[in-house]
């Protein structure tokens, strides 16, 4: 994932510092790419506002969200929580969807990508992955070039 530990650090201190309560309970940090933290603080600020305003009438208070595992799988958002209602469980489904749409790198317009494991990614960050996965394992074509090259007109 691209960012920094300093880059993390500011943004899950914001968010504990904006939602205490939902944030109360270990939940293992934020595992997915910075792409993704404004749909993830959209969501949380969404959520808690939704809950303030119906626990401001005794009558319609719901359950405090706390989060307890938020990653990503099959190239998609995963929120797990406690809590809410189901306003509540509409806004996390629509988070998760617009992820699946949005470059979890850098939050650009994206899709669903394969090969290796999947991920959602803009054109730019799915070219710089083949780039790292060819460095990586190794491509037969590109060593073959390397050493026609190497042998040049001798061929
Ligand atoms: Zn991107």
């Amino acid at each position: 994932m691209s960012y920094t530990e300093d880059q993390y650090n500011a943004f899950e201190q914001r968010m504990h510092e904006a939602h205490p309560e939902m944030f109360a309970k270990p939940y293992g940090g934020f595992a997915v790419g910075a792409g993704w933290w404004p749909i993830i603080e959209a969501l949380c600020n969404n959520i808690q506002s939704h809950i303030n305003f119906r626990n401001s009438k005794p009558d319609k208070a719901i359950p405090q969200v706390v989060v307890h595992q938020i990653k990503e799988k099959f190239g998609g958002l995963r929120f797990y929580y406690e809590g809410g209602d189901a306003t509540v469980d509409g806004m996390v489904r629509m988070a998760e969807s617009w992820a699946s749409r949005h470059c979890e790198e850098c939050g650009k317009p994206g899709t669903s990508r394969s090969g290796g494991w999947i991920r959602t990614l803009c054109d730019e960050h799915e070219a710089k992955r083949q780039a790292q996965m060819k460095t990586r394992f190794g491509d037969e074509d590109l060593q073959k070039s390397v050493l026609d090259g190497m042998l040049g007109e001798e061929n």
